[in-house]
Protein backbone atom coordinates (compact mmCIF):
# COMPACT_ATOMS: atom_id res chain seq x y z
CA UNK A 1 0.00 0.00 0.00
CA UNK A 2 1.53 3.11 -1.63
CA UNK A 3 2.29 6.01 1.12
CA UNK A 4 1.68 8.69 -1.56
CA UNK A 5 -1.23 10.91 -1.13
CA UNK A 6 -0.19 13.77 1.42
CA UNK A 7 -1.17 17.13 0.31
CA UNK A 8 -1.39 20.53 1.62
CA UNK A 9 -5.07 20.63 3.15
CA UNK A 10 -7.50 18.21 3.84
CA UNK A 11 -9.31 18.99 0.11
CA UNK A 12 -5.82 18.29 -1.57
CA UNK A 13 -5.16 14.96 0.67
CA UNK A 14 -8.76 13.59 -0.38
CA UNK A 15 -7.68 14.63 -4.12
CA UNK A 16 -4.65 12.39 -3.67
CA UNK A 17 -6.28 9.63 -2.45
CA UNK A 18 -8.43 10.12 -5.40
CA UNK A 19 -6.25 10.15 -7.45
CA UNK A 20 -4.23 7.13 -6.54
CA UNK A 21 -7.49 4.95 -6.57
CA UNK A 22 -7.61 5.14 -2.43
CA UNK A 23 -10.61 6.47 -2.81
CA UNK A 24 -13.12 5.52 -5.62
CA UNK A 25 -16.55 6.18 -4.42
CA UNK A 26 -17.87 9.52 -4.55
CA UNK A 27 -19.80 9.41 -1.35
CA UNK A 28 -17.15 8.15 0.23
CA UNK A 29 -14.80 11.25 -0.67
CA UNK A 30 -17.49 13.31 0.54
CA UNK A 31 -17.33 12.07 3.58
CA UNK A 32 -13.66 12.06 3.75
CA UNK A 33 -14.26 15.73 2.69
CA UNK A 34 -16.36 16.25 5.61
CA UNK A 35 -14.34 15.83 7.99
CA UNK A 36 -11.13 18.51 8.49
CA UNK A 37 -8.16 15.57 9.69
CA UNK A 38 -6.21 18.48 11.21
CA UNK A 39 -9.42 18.29 14.21
CA UNK A 40 -8.00 14.84 14.96
CA UNK A 41 -3.98 14.78 14.29
CA UNK A 42 -2.28 17.52 15.98
CA UNK A 43 0.96 17.04 13.96
CA UNK A 44 1.16 16.91 9.84
CA UNK A 45 -2.24 15.89 9.19
CA UNK A 46 -2.61 16.15 5.68
CA UNK A 47 0.90 13.94 5.74
CA UNK A 48 -0.20 10.38 4.15
CA UNK A 49 1.69 8.78 7.13
CA UNK A 50 0.30 7.49 10.66
CA UNK A 51 0.98 9.95 13.72
CA UNK A 52 1.52 9.94 17.31
CA UNK A 53 -2.01 11.29 19.43
CA UNK A 54 0.04 10.16 22.63
CA UNK A 55 -1.12 7.26 25.27
CA UNK A 56 1.23 5.11 22.52
CA UNK A 57 -1.66 5.64 19.92
CA UNK A 58 -1.46 6.67 16.45
CA UNK A 59 -3.74 8.11 13.75
CA UNK A 60 -3.40 5.55 10.84
CA UNK A 61 -2.12 6.93 7.75
CA UNK A 62 -4.87 8.41 5.70
CA UNK A 63 -4.11 6.08 3.36
CA UNK A 64 -5.27 3.33 5.40
CA UNK A 65 -8.63 5.00 6.86
CA UNK A 66 -9.06 5.11 2.91
CA UNK A 67 -8.90 1.18 2.66
CA UNK A 68 -10.85 0.59 5.12
CA UNK A 69 -13.23 2.53 4.13
CA UNK A 70 -13.82 1.02 0.67
CA UNK A 71 -13.75 -2.28 1.92
CA UNK A 72 -16.17 -1.81 4.18
CA UNK A 73 -18.60 0.39 1.82
CA UNK A 74 -21.22 -1.95 1.09
CA UNK A 75 -21.97 -2.72 4.93
CA UNK A 76 -21.69 0.82 6.08
CA UNK A 77 -23.60 2.67 3.05
CA UNK A 78 -27.82 1.96 4.05
CA UNK A 79 -29.33 -0.31 1.54
CA UNK A 80 -30.73 1.55 -1.53
CA UNK A 81 -34.31 2.46 -1.86
CA UNK A 82 -34.81 2.68 -5.54
CA UNK A 83 -37.25 5.78 -6.09
CA UNK A 84 -39.06 3.82 -9.70
CA UNK A 85 -40.94 0.39 -9.16
CA UNK A 86 -39.03 -1.44 -11.33
CA UNK A 87 -35.88 -2.34 -9.02
CA UNK A 88 -36.69 -4.82 -5.72
CA UNK A 89 -37.19 -2.93 -2.48
CA UNK A 90 -33.92 -2.74 -1.11
CA UNK A 91 -31.28 -3.85 -3.60
CA UNK A 92 -28.03 -2.14 -3.29
CA UNK A 93 -26.99 1.03 -5.06
CA UNK A 94 -23.83 -1.23 -6.70
CA UNK A 95 -22.66 1.94 -8.18
CA UNK A 96 -22.06 3.99 -5.43
CA UNK A 97 -21.16 0.86 -3.27
CA UNK A 98 -24.51 0.42 -1.40
CA UNK A 99 -24.53 -3.32 -0.08
CA UNK A 100 -27.01 -6.27 0.45
CA UNK A 101 -30.01 -5.21 2.31
CA UNK A 102 -30.19 -6.27 5.98
CA UNK A 103 -33.85 -5.12 7.55
CA UNK A 104 -35.44 -1.63 8.18
CA UNK A 105 -32.92 -0.34 10.27
CA UNK A 106 -29.83 1.58 9.58
CA UNK A 107 -26.23 0.13 9.48
CA UNK A 108 -24.60 0.00 12.47
CA UNK A 109 -21.14 0.22 12.86
CA UNK A 110 -18.05 -0.82 15.44
CA UNK A 111 -15.13 1.15 15.33
CA UNK A 112 -12.88 -0.93 17.40
CA UNK A 113 -9.35 1.07 18.89
CA UNK A 114 -11.54 4.10 18.22
CA UNK A 115 -8.18 6.57 19.36
CA UNK A 116 -8.19 10.31 17.49
CA UNK A 117 -12.06 9.54 16.80
CA UNK A 118 -11.35 10.50 12.86
CA UNK A 119 -12.33 7.47 11.26
CA UNK A 120 -15.58 7.14 13.54
CA UNK A 121 -16.11 10.48 12.11
CA UNK A 122 -16.03 9.37 8.73
CA UNK A 123 -18.00 6.33 9.46
CA UNK A 124 -21.09 8.29 11.16
CA UNK A 125 -21.14 10.45 7.96
CA UNK A 126 -21.97 7.40 5.82
CA UNK A 127 -23.87 5.02 7.66
CA UNK A 128 -27.45 7.78 7.52
CA UNK A 129 -29.75 9.27 9.57
CA UNK A 130 -31.26 5.61 11.26
CA UNK A 131 -27.24 4.66 11.68
CA UNK A 132 -25.37 4.26 14.29
CA UNK A 133 -21.42 3.93 15.15
CA UNK A 134 -20.02 2.94 18.09
CA UNK A 135 -15.93 3.57 18.46
CA UNK A 136 -14.37 1.20 21.40
CA UNK A 137 -11.27 2.96 22.99
CA UNK A 138 -10.03 0.85 26.19
CA UNK A 139 -7.84 4.16 27.24
CA UNK A 140 -10.40 6.54 28.93
CA UNK A 141 -8.48 9.47 28.34
CA UNK A 142 -8.50 8.90 24.03
CA UNK A 143 -12.27 7.59 24.30
CA UNK A 144 -12.65 11.23 25.84
CA UNK A 145 -10.28 12.94 23.13
CA UNK A 146 -12.42 10.84 20.37
CA UNK A 147 -15.37 12.53 21.21
CA UNK A 148 -13.92 16.22 21.80
CA UNK A 149 -12.04 16.13 18.82
CA UNK A 150 -15.84 15.64 17.28
CA UNK A 151 -17.06 18.19 19.27
CA UNK A 152 -14.45 20.85 17.07
CA UNK A 153 -16.87 21.08 14.38
CA UNK A 154 -20.64 21.63 14.29
CA UNK A 155 -21.10 18.73 12.35
CA UNK A 156 -19.49 16.31 14.99
CA UNK A 157 -21.59 18.25 18.08
CA UNK A 158 -24.59 17.50 15.58
CA UNK A 159 -23.52 13.80 15.14
CA UNK A 160 -23.07 13.04 18.75
CA UNK A 161 -26.40 14.86 20.02
CA UNK A 162 -28.02 12.69 17.78
CA UNK A 163 -26.81 9.84 19.06
CA UNK A 164 -25.62 8.41 15.72
CA UNK A 165 -22.20 8.52 17.36
CA UNK A 166 -20.81 7.30 20.50
CA UNK A 167 -17.58 6.78 22.54
CA UNK A 168 -17.59 3.91 24.79
CA UNK A 169 -14.57 2.17 26.97
CA UNK A 170 -14.06 -1.18 26.56
CA UNK A 171 -12.37 -3.99 25.74
CA UNK A 172 -12.43 -4.00 22.17
CA UNK A 173 -11.41 -7.53 21.64
CA UNK A 174 -14.48 -8.61 23.15
CA UNK A 175 -16.82 -6.27 20.65
CA UNK A 176 -19.34 -4.20 22.07
CA UNK A 177 -23.05 -5.37 23.27
CA UNK A 178 -25.36 -2.81 22.43
CA UNK A 179 -28.47 -2.39 25.25
CA UNK A 180 -31.40 -3.66 23.90
CA UNK A 181 -30.06 -5.58 20.89
CA UNK A 182 -28.76 -8.43 21.88
CA UNK A 183 -27.44 -11.48 19.80
CA UNK A 184 -29.77 -13.81 20.15
CA UNK A 185 -33.04 -11.67 19.67
CA UNK A 186 -35.48 -11.90 17.52
CA UNK A 187 -35.92 -8.89 15.15
CA UNK A 188 -38.57 -8.56 12.52
CA UNK A 189 -39.13 -12.87 12.52
CA UNK A 190 -35.59 -12.94 11.41
CA UNK A 191 -32.77 -14.36 14.10
CA UNK A 192 -31.05 -11.78 14.95
CA UNK A 193 -27.48 -13.59 14.03
CA UNK A 194 -25.25 -10.54 15.32
CA UNK A 195 -25.22 -6.47 15.86
CA UNK A 196 -22.91 -4.76 13.60
CA UNK A 197 -23.55 -4.64 9.84
CA UNK A 198 -19.49 -3.90 10.14
CA UNK A 199 -16.70 -3.97 12.13
CA UNK A 200 -13.29 -1.65 12.42
CA UNK A 201 -10.85 -2.60 14.03
CA UNK A 202 -7.45 -0.48 14.06
CA UNK A 203 -5.38 -2.36 16.28
CA UNK A 204 -3.77 -5.85 15.33
CA UNK A 205 -5.29 -8.99 17.23
CA UNK A 206 -3.14 -11.48 17.97
CA UNK A 207 -5.99 -13.81 16.44
CA UNK A 208 -9.58 -13.54 14.64
CA UNK A 209 -11.39 -12.88 18.00
CA UNK A 210 -14.21 -15.13 18.19
CA UNK A 211 -16.61 -12.95 19.89
CA UNK A 212 -16.19 -9.96 17.33
CA UNK A 213 -16.71 -12.48 14.42
CA UNK A 214 -19.64 -13.64 16.69
CA UNK A 215 -21.05 -10.18 17.21
CA UNK A 216 -21.00 -9.59 12.70
CA UNK A 217 -24.45 -9.85 11.36
CA UNK A 218 -25.42 -12.09 8.52
CA UNK A 219 -24.61 -10.33 6.21
CA UNK A 220 -21.59 -8.51 7.47
CA UNK A 221 -18.13 -7.70 6.69
CA UNK A 222 -15.25 -6.67 9.58
CA UNK A 223 -11.69 -4.79 8.68
CA UNK A 224 -8.94 -6.42 10.79
CA UNK A 225 -5.59 -6.61 10.96
CA UNK A 226 -4.11 -9.95 12.39
CA UNK A 227 -0.78 -10.69 13.62
CA UNK A 228 0.79 -13.51 10.91
CA UNK A 229 1.07 -16.85 12.02
CA UNK A 230 4.39 -18.04 13.41
CA UNK A 231 4.86 -20.87 12.14
CA UNK A 232 4.69 -22.75 14.83
CA UNK A 233 6.37 -20.74 17.73
CA UNK A 234 9.60 -20.15 15.52
CA UNK A 235 10.14 -17.19 17.48
CA UNK A 236 10.53 -15.26 14.49
CA UNK A 237 9.06 -12.01 14.37
CA UNK A 238 6.09 -11.76 12.54
CA UNK A 239 4.20 -9.63 10.12
CA UNK A 240 0.55 -8.28 10.00
CA UNK A 241 -1.81 -8.51 7.02
CA UNK A 242 -5.06 -6.72 7.18
CA UNK A 243 -8.34 -10.05 7.26
CA UNK A 244 -11.76 -9.01 5.22
CA UNK A 245 -14.06 -11.54 7.26
CA UNK A 246 -17.65 -11.88 5.42
CA UNK A 247 -20.90 -13.53 7.18
CA UNK A 248 -23.33 -14.22 4.44
CA UNK A 249 -26.93 -13.84 4.52
CA UNK A 250 -27.02 -17.76 6.09
CA UNK A 251 -23.74 -16.89 8.60
CA UNK A 252 -21.44 -18.86 6.42
CA UNK A 253 -18.11 -17.48 7.36
CA UNK A 254 -14.96 -16.71 4.80
CA UNK A 255 -11.81 -15.01 5.28
CA UNK A 256 -9.45 -12.85 2.73
CA UNK A 257 -6.13 -12.16 3.62
CA UNK A 258 -5.73 -8.82 1.90
CA UNK A 259 -2.20 -6.91 2.38
CA UNK A 260 0.50 -6.87 4.93
CA UNK A 261 0.26 -3.84 7.61
CA UNK A 262 1.75 -2.22 10.53
CA UNK A 263 -0.70 -1.78 13.15
CA UNK A 264 -0.07 -1.29 17.00
CA UNK A 265 -1.56 -3.94 18.90
CA UNK A 266 -4.49 -5.18 20.75
CA UNK A 267 -3.35 -4.75 24.50
CA UNK A 268 -4.83 -5.29 27.95
CA UNK A 269 -6.50 -2.12 29.08
CA UNK A 270 -4.74 0.22 31.16
CA UNK A 271 -6.69 -0.58 34.47
CA UNK A 272 -5.21 -4.42 34.01
CA UNK A 273 -1.51 -3.30 33.27
N1 LIG B 1 -8.46 4.18 14.44
C1 LIG B 1 -7.59 4.93 15.31
C2 LIG B 1 -6.39 4.06 15.61
C3 LIG B 1 -5.76 4.38 16.90
S1 LIG B 1 -4.33 3.35 17.26
C4 LIG B 1 -7.16 6.20 14.62
O1 LIG B 1 -6.90 6.16 13.42
O2 LIG B 1 -7.07 7.25 15.27
C5 LIG B 1 -5.09 1.95 17.99
C6 LIG B 1 -5.98 2.23 19.16
O3 LIG B 1 -6.41 0.98 19.69
C7 LIG B 1 -5.30 2.97 20.29
O4 LIG B 1 -6.02 4.14 20.53
C8 LIG B 1 -5.36 2.01 21.47
O5 LIG B 1 -5.56 2.65 22.72
C9 LIG B 1 -6.55 1.15 21.08
N2 LIG B 1 -6.57 -0.19 21.71
C10 LIG B 1 -5.54 -1.05 21.88
N3 LIG B 1 -5.97 -2.17 22.49
C11 LIG B 1 -7.30 -2.04 22.69
C12 LIG B 1 -8.30 -2.86 23.27
N4 LIG B 1 -8.02 -4.08 23.78
N5 LIG B 1 -9.58 -2.41 23.29
C13 LIG B 1 -9.89 -1.17 22.79
N6 LIG B 1 -8.99 -0.35 22.23
C14 LIG B 1 -7.71 -0.76 22.17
Amino acid sequence: MAWRSSGTSNADLVAQLWRNNLITLPRVRDAFLAVDRAQYCPRAPYQDSPQSIGYAATISAPHMHAAAVEKLIPFVIPPFSPPDADKKKGEPDKEEGGGPASGARGRWVLDIGSGSGYLTHVLAELVGPTGRVVGVEHVPELAAMGEANMQKSAAGCALLESGRVRFVVGDGRKGWAEAGAGAGEEEEGEPNRGLWDAIHVGASAVTLHQELVDQLRAPGRMFIPVDDDDGGGSGQKRGQHIWAVDKDANGKITKERLFAVRYVPLTDGPQRR
